[in-house]
Protein backbone atom coordinates (compact mmCIF):
# COMPACT_ATOMS: atom_id res chain seq x y z
CA UNK A 1 0.00 0.00 0.00
CA UNK A 2 1.80 3.43 -0.78
CA UNK A 3 1.45 5.87 1.32
CA UNK A 4 0.38 10.14 0.88
CA UNK A 5 4.17 11.01 0.86
CA UNK A 6 5.35 8.14 -1.87
CA UNK A 7 1.68 9.18 -3.81
CA UNK A 8 2.64 12.95 -3.65
CA UNK A 9 6.50 11.93 -4.60
CA UNK A 10 4.99 10.15 -7.87
CA UNK A 11 2.63 13.42 -8.44
CA UNK A 12 6.02 15.03 -8.56
CA UNK A 13 7.91 13.11 -11.12
CA UNK A 14 4.00 12.54 -13.12
CA UNK A 15 3.87 16.11 -13.65
CA UNK A 16 7.53 16.72 -14.35
CA UNK A 17 7.06 14.03 -17.31
CA UNK A 18 4.22 16.07 -18.26
CA UNK A 19 6.09 19.25 -18.25
CA UNK A 20 8.92 18.04 -20.52
CA UNK A 21 6.87 15.56 -23.22
CA UNK A 22 4.98 19.37 -23.84
CA UNK A 23 8.72 20.53 -24.31
CA UNK A 24 8.45 23.53 -21.14
CA UNK A 25 11.69 22.81 -20.39
CA UNK A 26 14.83 22.30 -21.64
CA UNK A 27 17.77 20.39 -20.48
CA UNK A 28 17.40 20.43 -16.55
CA UNK A 29 15.34 23.70 -16.60
CA UNK A 30 12.49 24.76 -14.64
CA UNK A 31 11.04 23.64 -11.20
CA UNK A 32 7.62 22.47 -9.45
CA UNK A 33 6.42 22.05 -5.92
CA UNK A 34 3.89 20.94 -3.38
CA UNK A 35 3.23 22.26 -0.06
CA UNK A 36 2.06 18.39 1.84
CA UNK A 37 2.35 20.06 4.89
CA UNK A 38 2.15 23.26 6.98
CA UNK A 39 5.66 23.49 7.48
CA UNK A 40 6.98 20.83 4.76
CA UNK A 41 7.19 21.49 0.76
CA UNK A 42 8.44 18.77 -1.52
CA UNK A 43 10.46 20.24 -4.60
CA UNK A 44 12.33 19.17 -7.71
CA UNK A 45 16.00 18.26 -7.26
CA UNK A 46 18.27 20.61 -8.98
CA UNK A 47 20.69 19.50 -12.41
CA UNK A 48 18.00 16.69 -13.23
CA UNK A 49 15.91 16.85 -16.06
CA UNK A 50 11.69 17.13 -15.37
CA UNK A 51 10.93 14.40 -17.90
CA UNK A 52 13.25 11.54 -15.93
CA UNK A 53 12.63 12.46 -12.00
CA UNK A 54 12.11 9.57 -9.97
CA UNK A 55 10.50 9.55 -6.51
CA UNK A 56 13.88 9.38 -4.21
CA UNK A 57 15.15 11.85 -6.18
CA UNK A 58 12.41 14.68 -4.79
CA UNK A 59 13.96 16.74 -1.70
CA UNK A 60 11.83 17.97 1.49
CA UNK A 61 11.90 21.18 2.52
CA UNK A 62 10.96 23.07 5.28
CA UNK A 63 9.34 26.77 4.91
CA UNK A 64 12.57 28.12 5.93
CA UNK A 65 14.10 26.55 2.63
CA UNK A 66 15.92 24.00 5.12
CA UNK A 67 16.95 20.64 3.32
CA UNK A 68 15.26 18.17 5.45
CA UNK A 69 16.54 14.67 3.43
CA UNK A 70 18.36 11.92 4.83
CA UNK A 71 19.51 11.23 1.37
CA UNK A 72 21.64 14.31 0.27
CA UNK A 73 22.46 13.30 -3.12
CA UNK A 74 20.03 15.19 -4.56
CA UNK A 75 19.67 18.88 -3.67
CA UNK A 76 16.77 21.34 -4.00
CA UNK A 77 16.42 23.52 -6.55
CA UNK A 78 18.18 26.75 -6.09
CA UNK A 79 14.77 28.87 -6.59
CA UNK A 80 12.64 27.01 -3.88
CA UNK A 81 13.15 30.56 -2.59
CA UNK A 82 10.75 31.94 -5.05
CA UNK A 83 8.32 28.97 -3.68
CA UNK A 84 8.37 29.67 -0.30
CA UNK A 85 7.68 33.06 -0.53
CA UNK A 86 4.49 32.09 -3.04
CA UNK A 87 3.35 29.88 0.26
CA UNK A 88 3.70 32.41 2.60
CA UNK A 89 2.10 35.23 0.66
CA UNK A 90 -1.22 32.89 -0.54
CA UNK A 91 -1.82 29.81 2.41
CA UNK A 92 -4.58 28.78 -0.30
CA UNK A 93 -1.66 27.79 -2.69
CA UNK A 94 -0.39 24.33 -2.39
CA UNK A 95 1.71 23.68 -5.67
CA UNK A 96 3.92 26.00 -7.29
CA UNK A 97 5.60 25.36 -11.25
CA UNK A 98 7.99 27.25 -12.71
CA UNK A 99 8.94 26.59 -16.44
CA UNK A 100 10.08 28.27 -19.71
CA UNK A 101 7.23 27.35 -22.16
CA UNK A 102 7.90 28.58 -25.67
CA UNK A 103 5.02 30.37 -26.70
CA UNK A 104 4.43 32.49 -23.13
CA UNK A 105 8.17 33.13 -23.17
CA UNK A 106 7.97 34.41 -25.97
CA UNK A 107 6.48 37.07 -25.06
CA UNK A 108 8.50 37.51 -22.10
CA UNK A 109 11.60 38.14 -24.24
CA UNK A 110 9.11 41.10 -26.42
CA UNK A 111 8.21 42.61 -22.78
CA UNK A 112 4.74 42.11 -24.22
CA UNK A 113 2.36 41.82 -21.24
CA UNK A 114 -0.72 38.91 -21.79
CA UNK A 115 -3.57 40.71 -23.29
CA UNK A 116 -7.09 40.52 -21.44
CA UNK A 117 -10.71 39.96 -23.40
CA UNK A 118 -9.85 38.10 -26.31
CA UNK A 119 -10.09 34.24 -25.26
CA UNK A 120 -12.69 32.65 -22.95
CA UNK A 121 -10.30 29.70 -21.34
CA UNK A 122 -8.06 32.55 -20.67
CA UNK A 123 -10.53 34.68 -19.18
CA UNK A 124 -12.01 31.75 -17.01
CA UNK A 125 -9.22 30.16 -15.86
CA UNK A 126 -6.13 32.65 -15.54
CA UNK A 127 -7.37 36.24 -15.63
CA UNK A 128 -5.12 38.93 -15.12
CA UNK A 129 -1.50 37.39 -15.81
CA UNK A 130 1.02 40.04 -14.03
CA UNK A 131 4.11 40.95 -16.32
CA UNK A 132 7.45 40.94 -14.06
CA UNK A 133 10.41 42.77 -15.30
CA UNK A 134 13.40 40.71 -15.25
CA UNK A 135 15.35 40.13 -12.29
CA UNK A 136 19.10 37.36 -12.71
CA UNK A 137 18.14 33.86 -12.04
CA UNK A 138 18.77 32.35 -8.76
CA UNK A 139 19.24 35.68 -7.12
CA UNK A 140 16.62 37.13 -3.98
CA UNK A 141 16.25 40.09 -6.86
CA UNK A 142 14.03 37.28 -8.69
CA UNK A 143 11.62 36.55 -5.65
CA UNK A 144 11.61 40.23 -5.48
CA UNK A 145 10.01 40.81 -8.53
CA UNK A 146 7.56 38.06 -8.72
CA UNK A 147 5.88 38.14 -5.31
CA UNK A 148 4.47 41.64 -5.05
CA UNK A 149 2.62 41.09 -8.27
CA UNK A 150 0.83 38.13 -6.90
CA UNK A 151 -2.63 39.26 -5.28
CA UNK A 152 -5.43 37.23 -4.32
CA UNK A 153 -7.00 35.96 -7.74
CA UNK A 154 -3.20 35.94 -9.77
CA UNK A 155 -2.28 32.36 -10.62
CA UNK A 156 0.28 32.63 -13.40
CA UNK A 157 3.22 35.84 -13.67
CA UNK A 158 5.25 36.01 -16.52
CA UNK A 159 9.16 36.31 -15.79
CA UNK A 160 10.49 39.33 -18.04
CA UNK A 161 12.75 37.65 -20.04
CA UNK A 162 12.82 34.13 -18.91
CA UNK A 163 9.93 32.03 -18.28
CA UNK A 164 6.52 32.03 -16.22
CA UNK A 165 5.41 30.90 -12.41
CA UNK A 166 2.38 29.54 -12.16
CA UNK A 167 0.40 28.47 -9.00
CA UNK A 168 -2.92 26.55 -7.56
CA UNK A 169 -4.88 24.31 -5.24
CA UNK A 170 -2.96 21.63 -6.12
CA UNK A 171 -0.55 20.65 -8.33
CA UNK A 172 -2.49 19.43 -11.22
CA UNK A 173 -3.93 22.48 -10.91
CA UNK A 174 -0.45 24.65 -11.30
CA UNK A 175 0.59 22.53 -14.19
CA UNK A 176 -3.10 23.75 -16.07
CA UNK A 177 -2.77 27.04 -15.47
CA UNK A 178 0.43 26.32 -16.99
CA UNK A 179 -0.42 24.77 -20.00
CA UNK A 180 -3.42 26.82 -20.39
CA UNK A 181 -0.98 30.05 -20.12
CA UNK A 182 1.28 28.41 -23.15
CA UNK A 183 -1.64 27.25 -25.35
CA UNK A 184 -3.30 30.80 -25.02
CA UNK A 185 0.01 32.56 -25.75
CA UNK A 186 0.56 29.98 -29.02
CA UNK A 187 -2.99 30.93 -30.23
CA UNK A 188 -1.98 34.63 -30.27
CA UNK A 189 0.43 33.87 -32.10
CA UNK A 190 -1.38 31.99 -34.55
CA UNK A 191 -3.67 34.23 -34.80
CA UNK A 192 -1.23 37.68 -35.04
CA UNK A 193 -0.83 37.36 -39.06
CA UNK A 194 -4.45 37.33 -39.11
CA UNK A 195 -5.11 40.92 -38.10
CA UNK A 196 -6.21 42.46 -34.41
CA UNK A 197 -8.48 40.14 -32.40
CA UNK A 198 -12.19 40.90 -31.88
CA UNK A 199 -12.33 42.27 -28.41
CA UNK A 200 -14.99 40.67 -25.70
CA UNK A 201 -17.52 43.75 -24.78
CA UNK A 202 -17.64 44.45 -21.00
CA UNK A 203 -21.43 42.80 -21.49
CA UNK A 204 -19.51 39.57 -22.31
CA UNK A 205 -16.43 39.86 -19.77
CA UNK A 206 -19.52 40.27 -16.88
CA UNK A 207 -20.81 37.07 -18.09
CA UNK A 208 -17.82 35.19 -18.28
CA UNK A 209 -16.80 36.52 -14.91
CA UNK A 210 -20.61 35.23 -13.64
CA UNK A 211 -19.61 31.75 -14.87
CA UNK A 212 -16.30 31.75 -13.65
CA UNK A 213 -17.31 32.32 -9.84
CA UNK A 214 -19.75 29.31 -10.65
CA UNK A 215 -16.20 27.64 -11.08
CA UNK A 216 -15.08 28.54 -8.23
CA UNK A 217 -12.35 30.43 -9.78
CA UNK A 218 -11.37 34.08 -8.22
CA UNK A 219 -11.63 37.00 -9.99
CA UNK A 220 -11.34 40.45 -8.56
CA UNK A 221 -11.05 42.13 -12.08
CA UNK A 222 -14.94 43.68 -11.81
CA UNK A 223 -14.06 45.66 -8.67
CA UNK A 224 -12.62 48.25 -10.71
CA UNK A 225 -14.51 47.51 -14.36
CA UNK A 226 -12.96 51.19 -15.76
CA UNK A 227 -9.30 49.66 -15.26
CA UNK A 228 -10.19 46.37 -16.96
CA UNK A 229 -11.84 47.85 -19.89
CA UNK A 230 -9.10 50.25 -20.09
CA UNK A 231 -6.47 47.09 -20.37
CA UNK A 232 -8.70 45.12 -22.85
CA UNK A 233 -9.00 48.17 -25.03
CA UNK A 234 -5.68 49.51 -24.78
CA UNK A 235 -3.23 46.55 -24.56
CA UNK A 236 0.11 46.75 -26.20
CA UNK A 237 -0.52 43.39 -27.60
CA UNK A 238 -3.52 45.19 -29.66
CA UNK A 239 -1.46 48.50 -29.97
CA UNK A 240 1.14 46.64 -31.70
CA UNK A 241 -0.85 46.03 -34.58
CA UNK A 242 -1.02 49.86 -35.41
CA UNK A 243 2.89 50.00 -35.84
ZN1 LIG B 1 13.78 29.54 -15.01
Amino acid sequence: MTTGMEQARQEMCDIGQRIWMRQYCAGNEGNHSMRVEEDQLLCTPTGISKGFLKPEMICTVDMDGNHLNVNQEYRPTSEVLIHLEIYKKRGDVRAVVHSHPPHATAFALAGMPIPEGIHPEAELFLGRVPFAGFAMPSKPALTESIVPLIKADTNAVVMGNHGVVCFGRSLEEAYYKLEILDAYCRILLLARPLGPPNLFTMEQMRELMALKETFGEKDDRLKNEADLENRITKSPFLRSFED
